[in-house]
């Protein structure tokens, strides 16, 4: 049962389960599914307050589940931010300041406990900064990185792929505990939403802001100035991808409301992080900043009680702390203290913490001006901006800078 007083002195609204009872309808394990948006910010989704937003199925979903409104990354890079998520540690405990540095065997994955207790386990992701040599796999049995799109970028693959093979593996699976991962990447850039959302929003553009990768690095690199029409541009394309993703993302949500699916499968939703668009004078990137654009995420969490658990949370929380909230769910504690907070608990305010994937590139030839790191140890510093990266348990206050509270 929802505790109305103490929920309520954290942040929480309750819109639609106060006073009612709650209950797991069986005794199963419930089954568990963590859905993660790669590089979509939380400010754009209409449930979030897009005004234009097109992201009914999300929004639905969000109407469904608890809604966390300030909920942060623990760096706005791809695989060092999943391997918070599974892991509960941060990623500079871990040793990844970024993508491709792979998650070592030592460490046990959220995957390995539940697969452990007969979970059946699969992950579906979408990109190659996630592939199976990064260390994530462990304790999946599927391990699907069926990338089929070779772009200048990165190997990808697009939404409705995802879910196709999703589903059929969840066809075979549903009456089992389980645990489904399923990645999402089409926010990422290149933004290039297929027809027909590369016109859902700004349709007439007429400039050379196609959202390429070719046009995104000319563009990092001072070699072209894109008017406030080619800016604007871009900012359409992102929020076609989003609603490409949302129109494919659908299907996999309308299963997971299936009546034999909804209140005995915990359902997650969240972004491994966001993206500047123009903000601070970063255009439309992640990476080497700890801003609100880049790190504040999308957190809805529908808990598998009846009837629903719904509102809003306004207390601060990780994504880290999804690790320890999925184990809780299904009756494992935590193996040690300092892995998240279990979010189905009233959710006191906290000081959220998160890294940038500064130095960006640690390999020797990393262009001058910036410090090469022996490794490891990495313990690198660079002028002007903060501690960074270094190998060990011990976190230091000076490793870490406190998100700001505005943009
Ligand atoms: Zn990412």
């Amino acid at each position: 049962m929802l505790q109305a007083g103490p929920i309520a002195a954290a942040g929480i609204v309750l819109l639609a389960a106060a006073g009612c009872s709650t209950s797991v309808p069986d005794r199963q394990p419930p089954g568990i599914v963590l859905i993660t948006l790669d590089t979509l910010r939380a400010d754009h989704l209409g449930c979030y307050g897009w005004a234009r937003a097109r992201t009914p199925h999300l929004d639905d979903f969000a109407g469904s589940a608890l809604r966390y409104t300030n909920a942060y990354s623990t760096i706005n890079t791809t695989l060092a931010s999943h391997a918070a998520m599974m892991t509960g540690r941060h990623p500079q405990e871990l040793g990844i300041p970024r993508n491709s540095f792979p998650l070592s065997a030592d460490i046990t994955t959220l995957a390995e406990l539940l697969s452990a207790r007969g979970y059946r386990t699969a992950a579906f992701v979408s990109c190659s900064a996630l592939a199976s040599d990064m260390g994530l796999a462990q304790g999946f049995t599927v391990y699907d990185e069926e990338f089929t799109i070779s772009a200048a970028d990165q190997n990808q693959r697009r939404a409705e792929a995802a879910t196709t093979a999703a589903l059929h593996w969840l066809s075979q699976n549903r009456d089992e505990s389980f645990f489904l991962w399923v990645h999402y990447f089409d926010p990422h850039f290149p933004y290039d939403p297929p027809p027909p959302f590369d016109t859902i929003h700004g349709d007439g553009y007429q400039g050379p802001a196609d959202g390429s990768m070719a046009y995104l690095e000319q563009l990092w690199q001072g070699k072209v100035t894109p008017t406030r029409a080619d800016l604007q541009r871009l900012v359409d394309l992102y929020d076609g991808e989003i609603a490409y993703l949302d129109h494919h993302l659908g299907p996999l949500l309308d299963r997971l409301e299936s009546p034999e699916m909804k209140g005995r499968t915990l359902v997650a939703v969240t972004a491994d992080h966001g993206e500047h668009l123009t903000e601070r004078r970063l255009k439309f990137y992640h990476g080497n900043y700890v801003y609100q654009p880049s790190i504040r995420v999308p957190l809805m969490i529908r808990y598998p009680v009846v009837p629903p658990r719904t509102g809003v949370v306004s207390g601060t929380v990780q994504t880290l702390d999804l690790f320890t909230t999925l184990l809780t769910a299904t009756g494992v504690a935590a193996p040690s203290p300092g892995s998240g907070r279990d979010l189905a608990s009233p959710v006191a305010e906290l000081t959220a913490f998160a890294e940038a994937s500064r130095p960006w590139a640690v390999e020797d030839d990393f262009p001058r001006g910036i410090r090469t790191c022996p490794r490891p140890p990495w313990w690198c510093s660079i002028p002007g901006s903060w501690w960074s990266l270094r190998t060990s348990d011990r976190l230091s206050s000076t490793t870490w800078k406190k998100i700001p509270w505005s943009v």
